[in-house]
């Protein structure tokens, strides 16, 4: 795609307030391949005052009309989604095609039928119980699923009936900017989506702290997030907040050992390891660790070439740091390495560590790269202890013999979300953390909850 040299407000391409451009670089290759606006406070001000105009007209809209093309929209132009996204986020195509192409057209179709069929209005005893829109959104998205995030964001606030102003993250502003063309494209009425590109301190702060914006929904880093949630606290406004997470992988001593490792390691390797839900700890059963370590290098040797860069320089360079500290704090590296693997390009190898004790830095902290880390448990209270030993609380897997075993495992894990034995991704699940993974949840009935406020009336 062709990058606009402004931003979408009130339904229309307009040049931005300031001259600042923000370099539009891809990380397999390290070259700038497009420019677009850096927007400021004035920028937000009048996508802001924009969506404000334009939310009485759309709140009063027919739910189930509200999004009813946007799949289709994006269906058609999936191939240039794709590849826009592996041109500035660097994902292998055929991920691009599967995960950050596939996964917006389920939840935008989600969301197109949720609007339709949801009860906007309940009768409680002598009340009737009406939900309606929060008002105008906010959002603030980060590049690692760079459509999904705008997508489980947009489609729910725009179905509820809000309005809406995004800010995505400056290292994937094309994608936002096919986005705003599609919602475009879909009918959507001038003003009710508008997208501010722009760095975070500056445009995605003007947009957390605008008196004119009545919820905040950021996904981003847990340092950021705990910022937002302060900003929008102060100012009595609704907040979501999607952060981090260092998830457990827990497999039980019943499991088919082989395929929760391979599929465990899988999980990482996709998307780099940029994923906040990755299974980024393994706990292995003492007795059968050694057997997983060989299994876990073999999975990790094997998916070699197939891995994409990480989204830029500073990035790799935090995730190479961690693979140090990993070594620096008494860890095996049985695969990977912190030694760049090409000439060109932000990438890491994919790393699997042994040895690995609960208390180290990369069995705490969020590395967002290609890194999985395979600790021993002794006993099941042990593994649950190692499990839900971390701040976080996004996501997890457990895999038993039987579903049954791995579901009373999983009812004690303090996480939002657990696969068992390998469950698929459900567009529908509510997703979100416990602890400081995170304040409410998205996707399916959950997440268009998050964009609604309930009147009462009593009779
Ligand atoms: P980040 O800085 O938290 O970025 C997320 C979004 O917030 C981006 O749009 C960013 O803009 C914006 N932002 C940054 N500072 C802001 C501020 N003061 N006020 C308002 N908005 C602000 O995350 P990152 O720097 O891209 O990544 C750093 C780490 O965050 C990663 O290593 C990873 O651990 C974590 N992370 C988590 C997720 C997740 O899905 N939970 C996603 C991405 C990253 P800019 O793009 O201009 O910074
Ligand atoms: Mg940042």
């Amino acid at each position: 795609m062709k990058a606009h040299d402004g931003m979408y407000i009130d339904g229309a391409w307009r040049p931005a307030a300031g001259r600042d451009t923000i370099a539009v670089v891809n990380p397999a290759d390290e070259q700038v391949i497009a420019e677009v606006p850096a927007g400021g406070a004035e920028d937000v001000d009048a996508a802001v005052r924009a969506a404000r105009a334009a939310l009485p007209a759309w709140a009063a809209t027919a739910p189930a009309e509200r999004i009813a093309a946007l799949r289709d929209v994006l269906v058609a132009r999936k191939d240039e989604i794709a590849g826009t996204v592996t041109a500035e986020l660097g994902a292998p195509l055929p991920f691009s095609q599967a995960v950050h192409a596939g996964v917006p057209v389920l939840v935008a179709g989600s969301y197109a039928e949720l609007a339709a069929s949801y009860a906007f209005e309940e009768k409680v005893g002598n009340s009737t119980v009406y939900a309606e829109p929060v008002g105008v959104v906010g959002a603030i998205t980060p590049w690692n699923y760079p459509l999904h995030q705008i997508v489980a964001k947009v489609a729910p606030a725009l179905a509820a009936g809000c309005t809406v102003v995004l800010k995505p993250a400056e290292d994937t502003p094309l994608t936002a900017q096919l986005f705003a063309e599609a919602v475009h494209e879909a009918g959507v009425p001038a003003g009710v989506f508008n997208l501010v590109t722009g760095l975070g301190p500056v445009a995605g702060q003007a947009l957390a702290e605008h008196d004119g914006v009545d919820l905040v929904s950021f996904t981003g880093s847990t340092a950021v997030g705990k910022q937002i949630g302060a900003t929008a606290g102060a100012a009595v406004k609704r907040v979501a907040l999607e952060l981090g997470g260092k998830s457990a992988n827990v497999i039980l001593p019943s499991a088919d050992l082989a395929k929760a490792v391979g599929v465990g390691v899988a999980n990482v390797m996709g998307n780099s390891g940029q994923t906040c839900s990755a299974w980024t700890r393994m706990l292995v059963h003492t007795s059968q660790y050694d057997e997983a370590v060989a299994l876990a290098a073999e999975a990790a040797a094997k998916y070699g070439d197939r891995i994409g860069p990480l989204v830029n320089a500073k990035q790799r360079a935090r995730v190479r740091g961690y693979i140090e500290k990993g070594v620096a704090e008494g860890a095996r590296l049985v695969a990977g390495g912190p030694e760049a693997p090409r000439e060109q390009g932000y990438f890491v190898s994919p790393t699997v560590f042994a040895d690995v004790t609960p208390e180290m830095a990369i069995a705490q902290e969020e590395i967002f790269g290609p890194v999985v880390s395979l600790i021993r448990y002794e006993d099941e209270d042990d593994a649950l202890r190692i499990a839900n030993g971390t701040v976080y609380g996004l996501a997890g897997a457990v895999w038993a013999g039987d579903d049954a075993e791995a579901v009373a495992f999983a009812r004690r894990m303090d996480t939002g979300q657990v696969d068992i034995n390998g469950g698929r991704f459900n567009p529908l699940a509510p997703f979100g953390g416990y602890k400081q993974s995170g304040v409410g949840r998205e996707l399916g009935s959950h997440g268009l909850a998050e964009y609604l406020q309930t009147k009462s009336l009593q009779f």
